[in-house]
């Protein structure tokens, strides 16, 4: 018996890839639970898409085992291949053909033929709301329904498991909106997302884990969450006063030991892990300096900043 029943849809252990003297994957090992949504996330160049492609079988890898929904997908790459359904980093379809028969030709690849390859494509079409756009031809479709229409031919077998390469990269934000919530929808019926991106923001909000990977190694792993908590417990405290005298900002730094404050106008930010501590000087410093206060918030620190201290030095 071939198949393993196994809680993960993708056990990747050691994943290695050179290209000459560029190491694309140094000993990348990762779970993937069924019913996830898993991002891989990382800089330029940090081997997301080769990481990606080795799940399907696109590179001959140099080490590593890999499992996909407990079958070795090294020894059986051609049954593996069709339990996933892929989108590459660029728009995947025939330019010439409509979207419709796109799909269908897509489907005949697969064996899908006949009334039950219709009714897939009109169900597919639907799902995304594409049926205005059914006849047009893919080379005529915006670079955001472009992506919608290579999301659904990756659906077309109806896999168990989505391998999505940047399907977000490049499409504005109300494309974005229907390819997330999509996304959505396909977790919820049971379906294994696994995706990637540079952006950490996009990751952050729809992954369920997250996998860091930076110059091929991986950096981190871990939920939101976690992944922030690895970072920092730091908040950033913006305060706004009616005026901000130099004395103020000095005594705010010695008494918190802070070394770097941002000042903009009348706005002062800064970082700090204790924040009722941060709000008993700011109060006893403006009494004490005769200014007021116009508003405090407290914010965690951004995304950005735990990505840049994550992969900084891989
Ligand atoms: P990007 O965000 O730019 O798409 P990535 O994280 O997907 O980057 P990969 O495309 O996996 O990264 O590339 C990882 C490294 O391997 C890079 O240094 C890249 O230049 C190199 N690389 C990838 N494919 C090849 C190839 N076919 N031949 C030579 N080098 C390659």
């Amino acid at each position: 018996m071939l198949l393993i029943d196994s809680e993960y849809a993708v056990v990747a252990d050691s994943l290695s890839k050179s290209y000459g003297r560029v190491r694309a994957l140094v000993n990348v090992s990762f779970k993937v639970r069924k019913g996830e949504l898993y991002a891989i996330l990382g800089p330029n160049g940090a081997g997301k898409t080769t990481t990606v492609k080795s799940l399907v079988g696109g590179v001959r890898l140099d080490g590593g085992s890999l499992f996909i929904l407990g079958m070795d997908a090294l020894k059986h790459p051609l049954i593996v291949r069709s339990l996933i359904g892929v989108m590459s980093e660029l728009p995947g379809l025939f330019p010439e053909l409509t979207l419709e028969e796109n799909l269908r030709l897509m489907g005949r690849l697969y064996g899908l033929g006949g009334r039950e390859l219709g009714e897939r494509v009109d169900e597919l079409i639907r799902f995304m709301d594409l049926s205005s756009h059914a006849k047009k031809k893919y080379y005529s479709l915006s670079k955001g329904l472009k992506r919608r229409a290579d999301l659904l031919a990756a659906l077309i077998h109806d896999p168990a498991i989505l391998v999505l390469d940047e399907p977000m990269s490049g499409v504005d934000i109300m494309s974005r909106a229907i390819i997330m919530k999509k996304l959505d929808e396909l977790i919820k019926e049971g379906k294994t997302v696994i995706l990637t991106t540079h952006n950490i923001s996009e990751a952050m909000e729809i992954a369920h884990r997250v996998l860091i990977l930076a110059k091929g190694r991986v950096v981190a792993e871990g939920s939101p969450a976690e992944l922030r908590s690895m970072v920092s417990s730091e908040q950033v405290v913006e305060v706004s006063l009616n005026e901000v005298p130099s004395g103020w900002i000095e005594s705010l730094k010695r008494e918190l030991r802070l070394d770097e404050v941002d000042v903009r106008g009348k706005v002062v930010r800064f970082q700090y892990e204790d924040v009722m501590k941060a709000l008993e000087v700011i109060i006893a410093l403006s009494s004490r300096y005769s200014v007021q206060i116009m508003s405090v918030a407290t914010n965690p620190v951004s995304w950005d900043k735990v990505l840049l201290k994550l992969t900084s030095n891989p």
